[in-house]
């Protein structure tokens, strides 16, 4: 039988292509939305959902469930933002990789859902002064109503797979506290390539959920159109100025506010082509950067059977700053972090059904900034901090432990000075020795907070953006709802908290 998907038989005018377009577009909404990632399709479903008109424009294409292939460079040309080449410039190169796609980062991302830590919601409400948009009993009913509509649940024991299991199992083992991943999923087949796309659907990425919803409800979706600027007229947000990819322009009038979720990188620079010039635009940029690690079983691992990500560690959050977690590497990019040249790489490729790869996150201290670089392109420059590469060793140890106590044969850490196998248990030590320099690390980055940041206060030693009713305090209805509001990173995997924030945001501007 032909399964149909969540992204088909939408209503007819839905959606509007820019590659397809064939005239210069002008047209009036209540609301228009600037990205539809994790921010700005909860924001375009609850804005549509109270019978309002609204425009969701998308500077990426829509590619359809039934187009994913499992090819990991075809994925990164046509979903990825600069297909997969955009790097965080500092002390070192960090591959930034986002989502450039309807659905935004939620298409390529894990899944995984985790609410946000509650010592940070108090720190932003004590230093930063975020009162009640910070309260956990506000953001409750919005994450209840996530988990419900976007069915996150623990991964079930049908698709734990290996690369998971042994990882659990070893952790309860040292006595560390590891848990199964909670995911948006709804019947995840642990196909292991959430990378490429979800090939059935069973992920509940915005382009399968509240994008499609939203358009049920009456919004309408610019594809391949990207917002080059948000018109304000005496300090007051009326529209958007875009260019479709086919290359006519799409003028959109926003009645009652432009809402703008492009993400902590795209935000920033937006805001500035539209002329905000606030001090801290830009500003405060942060990031979890990670990195993975392998580790040779003598027995088959199988990583392509198995949630991608589907066990976490968070006991060392707080104490260490890190959290360890697996992910399961398609080969093709598994492939670039394998050690040797030519017969030994040989034998190692041909031992990676054995391989697992862990991974740690570290809630890096570091503020970087985004700029407009060379040729109008986004400059983000961030470097960690020295204490944030301490945190990276302990937590290489860690897993590196952890792998050696399960049985592994060989690790693989992927640091630069450090024998590229280590084959002991006693080598655990050159880890914490590594050097304290983020050269010697293959990181990168994919959660991405700051630059556009909240607070009472537009001036002052913790001036901000935007105000704690999501609207800039340079232009009336101009509202920004993704993680550029953050102001600070959270040490968990951060799309749950955006939604959350990006609801609640939505119902305030509402209710405005
Ligand atoms: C590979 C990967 C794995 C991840 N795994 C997880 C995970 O499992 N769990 C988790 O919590 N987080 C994960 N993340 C992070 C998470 O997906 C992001 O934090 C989240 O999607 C960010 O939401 P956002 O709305 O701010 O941005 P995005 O989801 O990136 O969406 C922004 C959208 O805005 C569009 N846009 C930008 N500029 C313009 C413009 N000028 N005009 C029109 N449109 C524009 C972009 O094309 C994009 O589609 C992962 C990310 C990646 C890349
Ligand atoms: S692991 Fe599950 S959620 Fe991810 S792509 Fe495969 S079936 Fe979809």
């Amino acid at each position: 039988m032909n399964q149909s998907f969540p992204d088909e038989d939408l209503p007819e005018g839905a959606v509007v292509d820019g590659m397809a377009l064939g005239r210069p577009f002008d047209d009036s909404y209540d609301f228009v939305v600037v990205g539809s990632g994790a921010a700005g399709a909860v924001a375009a479903h609850t804005l549509a959902e109270s019978g309002a008109s609204v425009a969701l424009v998308e500077e990426g294409p829509w590619v359809k469930t039934r187009d994913f292939g499992d090819r990991v460079y075809d994925a990164f040309r046509g979903m990825y933002r600069d297909a997969g080449t955009q790097v965080l410039e500092g002390d070192s190169y960090i591959p930034l990789i986002q989502g450039a796609c309807v659905g935004g980062s939620t298409v390529m991302n894990s899944a995984i859902a985790w609410r946000p830590p509650e010592e940070v919601l108090v720190d932003w409400q004590r230093r930063f002064g975020l009162g009640d948009v910070a309260s956990m009993k506000v953001l409750e009913p919005h994450f209840d109503a996530l988990e419900a509509a976007l069915g996150a649940r623990g991964v079930q024991d049908e698709v734990l797979g290996e690369n998971n299991r042994i990882f659990l199992e070893q952790a309860e083992k040292q006595g560390i506290s590891a848990v199964r991943t909670r995911r948006y999923e709804r019947g995840c087949r642990g196909s292991g390539r959430c990378m490429t796309g979800c090939p059935t659907a069973a992920k509940q990425g915005m382009n399968v959920s509240y994008v499609p919803w939203a358009l049920r409800l009456g919004a309408r979706i610019f594809t391949s159109c990207r917002v080059d600027r948000v018109v304000i007229v005496s300090g007051r947000a009326v529209g958007i100025v875009a260019r479709a990819k086919g290359g006519h322009p799409v003028h959109l009038r926003a009645r009652r506010g432009v809402l703008v979720a492009a993400s902590a990188v795209q935000t920033p620079n937006l805001l500035r082509r539209s002329g905000l010039r606030a001090r801290d635009l830009g500003e405060h940029f942060q990031a979890h950067p990670g990195l993975g690690m392998g580790g040779v079983f003598d027995r088959p691992v199988h990583m392509e059977f198995g949630a991608t990500q589907g066990a976490d560690i968070e006991q060392f959050r707080t104490s260490d700053g890190i959290k360890l977690e697996t992910i399961s590497m398609p080969p093709e990019l598994a492939a670039v972090r394998i050690p040797g040249i030519g017969r030994e790489l040989m034998n190692r490729l041909a031992v990676f059904s054995n391989l697992a790869v862990w991974a740690l996150i570290v809630r890096s201290d570091s503020e970087g900034r985004v700029t407009t670089g060379w040729g109008g392109r986004d400059k983000v420059v961030f470097s960690l901090s020295k204490r944030d590469l301490e945190r990276v060793r302990g937590g290489m140890a860690r897993l590196a432990s952890l792998f050696f106590d399960a049985g592994a044969l060989e690790v693989w850490p992927g640091v630069f000075g450090i024998p590229s196998a280590l084959t002991s248990a006693d080598q655990v030590k050159l880890l914490e020795d590594a050097p304290l320099d983020a050269r010697a690390f293959s990181f990168i980055a994919t959660h991405l907070f700051g630059t556009a940041r909240m607070g009472p206060e537009r001036k002052g030693r913790e001036g901000s953006v935007v105000g704690l009713d999501f609207q800039t305090h340079e232009a009336e209805r101009l509202y920004v709802v993704d993680s550029s509001v953050f102001p600070t990173n959270l040490g968990v995997n951060p799309q749950h908290t955006i939604m959350a924030l990006a609801r609640l945001a939505s119902v305030r501007v509402l209710e405005a």
